[in-house]
């Protein structure tokens, strides 16, 4: 006996609450299914040490709610995974979502039922359930991916990827390394704040590293009581302001060239940023380091030239400059002393580019010129990003297609939000889709007011399907594609290009939509003001 809804969402994240919350509104009769046994997604997962926000805190909750937006104090300017699952916990709370939320369910299999237009989910608990709309919220950074390296089963310490690592730590003794040598591997923006972490207490931490990343600093520290009674009397004014810039972050670029002031003014300029909180050294500063090679170079040497003033050791320090690729072409981690951690007697880098790992054994890991015994291993290896989590479920549209068939040579949409073939499944914060490069509630909101508007006009006007044609899903898809190119983030290999070198089988194509969030908002509000043009409704 299969349960019906109106709409199922996947996942119980920061979109699938939100997504809840608008389509109750509506008074739809909605379900959503949740792998985890609570809510939060990825602050409910990435229980690793260290892990927060780079954000600005007052950046980053729902702005939906007043009542929320008044009651909620943040202590700290970006705010650590903790208070931010603490956080997510309050509102749904409030709101009372989870009484249409099934936890520790994982939805394994989704399939078009053509003659009803309905979908049916197969949950993990071998029970079926119904809906006509099917929003995935299950998010872009949600199937993390351990390294196909020989023997990590047979490793007799400690050992977990960062986003399942265990609440209370190991042996319960949370960020408490004390007496024990820990191996970390990947240096993204993860590891990095495990690493600095991880730093402060372990008798010996050895660092893996395949390749380093422009990192630069977070500042992090106390918001007073004073500055949140500040914040809370103009959110309106934050959120607008977030509202107007690329990545929704509360930081816009520069109007100036790189190239057009002189060499004083480009250098106090990138000094004040790298010393400021936050994003703003990456996307608060010259327009064009993300667009041109030139203007790229300029910030690219000057972080250089901050990670050698910070490294003792001059192999090092180079050990930690990217050399293939300019800064902020890769999503930018941010750090608090994490170059200082190097000056450590307890903290040794191995550059794995010249010594490979080539096993993990019982005692630790096994190098091409040595072995490192260990008591604990943390893979912070990431994501298979983006598509992943839909990937891994078994989803079929019309005429029997699988989803994994058709985005095999790279995701097709019509604004990150549908693709043909599959009608009445919406994407949140999917591929193409401009909430996957942002300050993501910020976009998440953004997503879910577009698809709760969609499925209000669908049930206004009696529709009960709909799905992009082939030809506006061809212009978003090149138009996608013409967006990256405007951009510097082809000329790396990272997971916003679909790069995963733990899955071969991906293939490399943009993942994200780069022309700021703006015109993204602005796109999808033109489409529905003109009657869902590029889109078919039955
Ligand atoms: P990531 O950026 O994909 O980094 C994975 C790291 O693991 C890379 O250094 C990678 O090296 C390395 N790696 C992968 N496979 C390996 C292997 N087989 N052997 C050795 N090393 C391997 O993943 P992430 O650090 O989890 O970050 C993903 C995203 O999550 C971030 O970009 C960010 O958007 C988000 N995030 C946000 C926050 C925050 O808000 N503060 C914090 C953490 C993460 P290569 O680069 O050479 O492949």
């Amino acid at each position: 006996m299969s349960n019906q809804y109106d709409a199922i969402i996947i996942g119980a994240g920061i979109s699938g609450m939100y997504q809840l919350h608008k389509l109750r509104e509506q008074g739809l009769s909605v379900k959503a299914f949740e792998t985890g046994s609570g809510v939060g997604g990825a602050w409910y997962w990435n229980k690793y040490p260290g892990c927060r926000f780079d954000s600005e805190s007052y950046t980053y909750g729902y702005s939906w709610s007043d009542e929320v937006l008044q009651e909620w104090d943040y202590k700290e300017r970006f705010a650590a995974q903790p208070d931010t699952e603490r956080y997510l916990n309050f509102v749904a709370d409030k709101y009372d979502f989870r009484k249409d939320i099934q936890f520790n369910t994982r939805v394994t299999k989704a399939t078009f039922d053509e003659k009803n237009s309905q979908w049916e989910v197969e949950l993990d608990d071998g029970t079926t359930a119904r809906a006509e709309i099917l929003v995935s919220a299950s998010g872009p950074l949600n199937a993390h991916t351990l390294p196909r390296i020989p023997g990590i089963d047979s490793f007799k310490g400690d050992w977990a990827h960062t986003a399942r690592y265990p609440k209370e730590g190991f042996g319960g003794r949370g960020a408490d390394f004390s007496g024990k040598r820990v191996g970390v591997i990947g240096t993204g923006a993860t590891g990095v704040q495990v690493i600095q972490e991880v730093a402060k207490t372990a008798d010996a931490l050895t660092v893996f590293q395949l390749a380093p990343e422009w990192c630069a600093p977070l500042k992090n520290g106390p918001i007073s009581p004073e500055e949140m009674k500040d914040i809370k009397a103009n959110y309106k004014k934050i959120f607008a302001e977030c509202n107007e810039t690329f990545g929704a972050f509360h930081h816009a670029f520069d109007e100036r060239s790189a190239l057009e002031v002189s060499e004083e003014e480009r250098e106090a300029f990138f000094e004040k940023k790298y010393n400021e909180p936050g994003f703003g050294i990456w996307l608060g500063n010259f327009h064009d380091i993300m667009t041109d090679s030139k203007a790229n170079d300029l910030i690219t040497d000057f972080i250089a030239r901050k990670i050698r003033s910070r490294v003792d050791d001059p192999k090092t320090a180079e050990n930690l400059i990217p050399k293939d690729h300019g800064f902020g072409t890769r999503r930018v981690p941010m750090e608090t002393k994490y170059f200082e951690c190097y000056n450590q007697d307890n903290v040794q880098l191995i550059n794995l580019k010249e010594t490979p790992i080539e096993e993990i054994l019982p005692e630790g890991v096994k190098c091409s010129d040595a072995m490192y015994d260990l008591d604990i291993i943390i893979y912070a290896t990431g994501f298979d990003a983006v598509t992943g989590s839909l990937k891994r479920i078994d989803i079929t549209g019309k005429d029997g297609e699988k989803l994994t068939d058709k985005w095999a040579n790279g995701p097709r949409t019509l604004l990150g939000m549908q693709t043909v073939g599959f009608p009445n499944l919406f994407t949140l914060v999917g591929p193409h889709n401009g909430a996957t490069f942002c300050n993501i509630p910020r976009c998440i909101e953004q997503n879910v007011e577009w698809v709760s508007d969609t499925v209000a006009y669908m049930k206004k006007n009696n529709f009960h399907s709909i799905e992009p044609t082939v030809a506006a899903e061809d212009a978003w898809t090149i138009h996608v594609d013409e967006t990256a190119e405007g951009t510097l983030f082809p000329t790396a290999d990272s997971w916003f290009m679909g790069v995963n070198l733990n899955d071969p089988t991906k293939k490399r194509t943009f993942m994200l939509y780069a022309g700021g969030q703006q015109n993204y908002r602005a796109e999808c509000d033109k489409v529905a003001e003109n009657a869902y043009e590029g889109f078919v409704l039955k």
